[in-house]
Formats: C-alpha cells, sequence, structure tokens
C-alpha cells in the first residue's frame, strides 16, 4: 500500500529532507500536498517533481505559482492563505501529515491535521510549546498518531518501551505522568551541540553577527532554528516539547551538552541503565523512522564508523553563558501561557537580530523582559493561545523599537 503524504513547509529544510526519502521509496510513499508561504518558483519545482495534487500557497500568490509552473501539471489544485493551508492540513485523501513550518505559523495547521486524525510527523516544535498537552489531547479524541522528527524526541522515542511508546504516541490515550514509574523511566536526558558559540568568551557574544549565529558545526537547518541553536533557546523550546510529547514534569528531562552530536538523546531507567540512540546528524534519519514507523527503512545516510569515533564529550549546560535554557526552564515549571509568551518573544527577537536591529545577547534580554511584563494565563484554549500570541509580539516589537540604541 502507499502512503499519501502531506508536506507542510515543504520549500524547508524538513521539507527538502523529507522528500529526499520519499524518492528513495517511491513504492511506499507518495505526495498528495505541499505548501510553502513565498518560494514559489521553488514551491512549483518540487511540485512537478513530486507529482504532487494539491499545493498550498502564501496569500494571493496563485498567479504568481501558476506562472512558475510553465504550463505542466496543470491539473493541480491550488489553495492559498491561512484557510488553504488548514484545508490542505485536513484533506481526506492524505494519511500522513509532515509539519515542517517554522515558528507559530504552524500551530492552526498541526492541530487541524491531529484533529482529523491524521498520522502527524511533527518537526515544527513551536505549537508544541504553546500548547502541546492539548495537542496530545486532542489526539487521543480523534485517534491521530503523533511521531516526534526532532532528533532528540525521535532518539527518545526509539528509547522508550514499546508499550509507553504506543500508549503515549502511537495511539495515544489520555496523558497521565504516572505511566512514567509504571515503565521504570526515571528521566529522559536531552542533548545539545550546544551550537557556533559553545566555546566563545561570554564577553564576546554581545558582537557576534547573524551569519556567525546562523553557521551551525553539525547541522544544516533552516535560520530561525539555526539562530535558537546558538542561543540554546532551540533546547529550551526542546525540553518544554518533551514535556508534552511524553507527559513527563520539566524536572525529569535533562540538558546535556554533546558538542560531537552523536548520541541524540538518552531515557534513564529506574535500575540505572541509559538507552541511548546514536546516528550520523542526518534529519533524514528522524524522517525515515517516522515515516516507515514501526519498519526500519533506508535512510540514504552516511553509517557511523563505530571504531572511528573517538571521544564522545557530555558536559552541563552554562545557563550564565546561555541565559535562555534558564528562561524556558521557569517557563516550563510555570506553564499556562508562560511557554506561549516566551515563543512569540522569541520568534520578535530572533527577526530582530537577524535584521540588524539588535545584538545576538539582545535576544535573551527581550524575551526575559516580555515575560516580566505579561500575566500569564491558566486557560490555553486555541483562541486565549492566539491571542496572547498577538499581545506578545506586539509587546516585544515595542520594546525594541523603544529601547535605547536599537533602529
Ligand atoms: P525553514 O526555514 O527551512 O523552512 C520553513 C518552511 O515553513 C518553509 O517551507 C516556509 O515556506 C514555511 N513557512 C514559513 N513561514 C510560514 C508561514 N507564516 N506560514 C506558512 N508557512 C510558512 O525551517 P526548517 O529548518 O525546515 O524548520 C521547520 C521546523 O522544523 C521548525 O519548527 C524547526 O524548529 C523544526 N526542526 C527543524 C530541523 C531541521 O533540521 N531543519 C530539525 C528539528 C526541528
Ligand atoms: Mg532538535
Amino acid at each position: 500500500m502507499t502512503d499519501q503524504v502531506t508536506i507542510l513547509g515543504a520549500t524547508g529544510s524538513i521539507g527538502r529532507n523529507t522528500l529526499d526519502v520519499i524518492f528513495r521509496h517511491r513504492e511506499r510513499f507518495q505526495v498528495w500536498g505541499l505548501s510553502a508561504q513565498s518560494r514559489v518558483e521553488k514551491l512549483a519545482g518540487i511540485a512537478v517533481e513530486s507529482g504532487a495534487k494539491v499545493v498550498s500557497i502564501g496569500a494571493g500568490r496563485t498567479r504568481e505559482f501558476r506562472c512558475a509552473l510553465n504550463g505542466q501539471q496543470t491539473d493541480i489544485r491550488v489553495v492559498e492563505g491561512e484557510a488553504g493551508l488548514k484545508h490542505l492540513a485536513e484533506m481526506p485523501e492524505s494519511e500522513v501529515v509532515v509539519t515542517g513550518i517554522v515558528g507559530a505559523a504552524g500551530l492552526v495547521p498541526t492541530l487541524s491535521a491531529i484533529r482529523a486524525g491524521k498520522k502527524v510527523l511533527i518537526a515544527n516544535k513551536e505549537p508544541l510549546v504553546m500548547m502541546g498537552p492539548e495537542i496530545m489531547r486532542e489526539a487521543a479524541l480523534s485517534g491521530a498518531t503523533v511521531i516526534p522528527l526532532d532528533s532528540e524526541h525521535n532518539a527518545v522515542l526509539q528509547c522508550l518501551p514499546v508499550s509507553f511508546r504506543d500508549e503515549s504516541l502511537i495511539c495515544p490515550t489520555n496523558p497521565s505522568t504516572s505511566r512514567l514509574e509504571e515503565h521504570g523511566i526515571e528521566k529522559v536526558i536531552l542533548t545539545a551541540s550546544g551550537g557556533p558559540f559553545l566555546y566563545f568568551p561570554t564577553e564576546e557574544l554581545d558582537n557576534v553577527t547573524p551569519e556567525q549565529a546562523a553557521a551551525h558545526p553539525k547541522w544544516n537547518m533552516g535560520k530561525k532554528i539555526s539562530i535558537d541553536s546558538a542561543t540554546m533557546m532551540n533546547k529550551g523550546l526542546e525540553l518544554i516539547e518533551a514535556c508534552a510529547l511524553f507527559s513527563i514534569e520539566p524536572s525529569r528531562v535533562e540538558i546535556v551538552v554533546h558538542p560531537q552530536s552523536i548520541v541524540h538523546s538518552l531515557v534513564e531507567y529506574s535500575d540505572g541503565s541509559l538507552l541511548a540512540q546514536m546516528a550520523s546528524p542526518d534529519m533524514r534519519i528522524p524522517i525515515v523512522n517516522a515515516l516507515g514507523y514501526p519498519d526500519r527503512i533506508s535512510s540514504g545516510s552516511e553509517r557511523l564508523d563505530v571504531g572511528q569515533l573517538g571521544v564522545l564529550e557530555f558536559k552541563e549546560p552554562d545557563e550564565r553563558h546561555f541565559p535562555c535554557l534558564r528562561l524556558a526552564r521557569e517557563v516550563a515549571e510555570t506553564g499556562g501561557t508562560a511557554p506561549v509568551i516566551l515563543n512569540a518573544a522569541n520568534e520578535i527577537a530572533v527577526d530582530a537580530f537577524c535584521n540588524g536591529r539588535i545584538r545576538f545577547t539582545q535576544i535573551s534580554e527581550f524575551v526575559d523582559r516580555t515575560l516580566q511584563i505579561l500575566p500569564v494565563l491558566i486557560r490555553r484554549d486555541l483562541e486565549t493561545v492566539l491571542e496572547v500570541d498577538l499581545k506578545t509580539r506586539r509587546v516585544t516589537k515595542d520594546l525594541i523599537m523603544s529601547a535605547p540604541g536599537t533602529a
């Protein structure tokens, strides 16, 4: 049987890697739908190459997309804007939805795919940060399957007992933290490469450029996640993501710096055993794991030569060097809409840094100041979350505009 796959955010780094894997297994997967926000030429190219039946594009770009098709594949259906994206995410013809959109923009389509009961392979972590427990509850209601594509969370999935994996993600039931003990699980350990500034003197972080920050030593990813890796906000977001996916309290999620990016995460059991997943740092591995689940199929990645690995290092992260980690942990403990505020403020601050309006070290400062201004609400339904997201963006933008020395 062939699975019909929809890729949201098909022109990005996750999209590219997903297509690579699908093209290696054309007998098993077919592309049903693709989405992109703006890179019309690129989307047209991959729509033709993959034989997609439907595409979703940013509002007002349908004509431009048709022109870019240049007379090829004229029967393709084109939808646009937020409504088009939502429609694509829930179309009954496709069973599998890969979420590769960056940021909070992926929240509504992710929820739509979950509510439609699909097999949802989640790379887009920001929606899980904003309302992860609610998304998991929706999955339990609709019968959706959730499989993490984020390399750390996919590694954790692989190290969990099959029974726990099945009831928490594959056929989610009502999440409850007590099940961890039943399975002898003590904690989850997420590894972090430490990004490009791990060995930089803290005092010099003030002067780093967006180009330096985006140059990740191990992974080739989109700009926003690359900057998040440099501040280690990415690991903070992943901590909150792990709590939601595995119904685990923040205190049971540990973060360790592992510069070689070979061990992608670990699970610690009550007998003292640690199970780890190791692989080359290549996103096609978690993607193929999730697409093929429970089967193991080839990813095309380079094999690890264990005899050649040499030393693997692990150490505690320095929260003075990476203040975003502390902010994210505090927010994870607070709950409610605090993670929504953290996420939106971070998106605005990262954008301002990329556009040269603030310094690298100001990313955490503006996130911190925003968190201090906005009240945390306990209610976390979609409407409230979208309102808080919007309001936070305005507050952080105002803070940046009114700060001395910012443009
Ligand atoms: P990217 O910037 O390379 O691609 C983003 C995609 O989202 C593009 O297709 C773009 O058109 C689309 N998009 C952007 N803004 C949009 C909007 N407002 N509405 C609809 N679509 C929009 O990003 P990426 O590196 O592929 O990351 C995607 C997501 O996956 C992020 O949440 C990231 O944290 C997560 N992730 C990525 C990697 C990786 O290796 N790149 C690894 C783990 C997790
Ligand atoms: Mg990750």
